[in-house]
């Protein structure tokens, strides 16, 4: 019976960490990592990861520096929506074992924690993949610009007429977004499956259906 067994492991889970008052700070976002993690991926180890809390940014929820295993959770965003910081944790957990970006493995990585979800009673994972991807609509907007020719993308907080240097020609606007975006500089850039690879994260794609 999977219910059952679902209801046994969510018991033994309580057990390991026992409920505490949540604190929006390193030490109390970490203790939520770990405690999700086991709740609903039990089987899997994670590497350690370091979690900071940024207080100046008021665009998105979190910025993950995946090959850091280093998360930050903006502060401004969940003060706004304040039981939010689960599933971002989770989600941006999700760039650091599973995929860097919003590919086909991190749906995956989804698909798993909803499957998760319904033997866990505490309400974590939204039933719908874009509210899982994006944060929600803050009053602080970003827009996004890139030049036609030698695609320099740039963020403002608005709309602005932005002009690319290198080739003086206006920029075109990309799209408005807002909320989680792990954004990881260039030079980190590497394949999925080298990163996966000796970190124990996930073992093997194939472990997650
Ligand atoms: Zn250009
Ligand atoms: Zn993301």
């Amino acid at each position: 019976m999977k219910w059952v067994k679902n209801l046994l492991r969510a018991k033994s889970q309580e057990q390991k960490h026992p409920p505490r008052k949540f604190e929006f700070s390193s030490e109390g976002l970490t203790y939520e990592l770990y405690r999700l993690k086991d709740l609903f991926l039990p089987e899997f180890k994670i590497p350690n990861i370091k979690i900071e809390v940024g207080k100046h940014t008021y665009t998105k929820a979190a910025l993950t520096y995946y090959n850091q295993n280093r998360i930050i959770l903006y502060k401004p965003y969940h003060l706004r929506f304040p039981t939010d910081y689960k599933s971002t944790l989770l989600h941006e957990l999700g760039h650091i074992v599973a995929d860097h970006t919003h590919g086909e493995d991190f749906k995956r990585y989804y698909n798993l924690l909803v499957e998760r979800q319904r033997g866990v009673e505490e309400e974590v994972i939204p039933s719908n993949y874009v509210d899982f991807l994006f944060s929600k609509v803050t009053r602080h907007y970003s827009s996004r610009y890139y030049c036609p020719i030698c695609r320099t993308v740039k963020v403002y907080r608005k709309r602005v007429n932005s002009v690319c240097k290198k080739c003086s020609i206006p920029m075109l606007e990309d799209m408005m977004f807002e909320g989680i975006e792990a954004i990881v500089p260039d030079s980190f850039k590497q394949t999925v499956n080298k990163s996966v690879l000796g970190r124990g994260c996930f073992s093997s794609k194939d472990s997650l259906v």
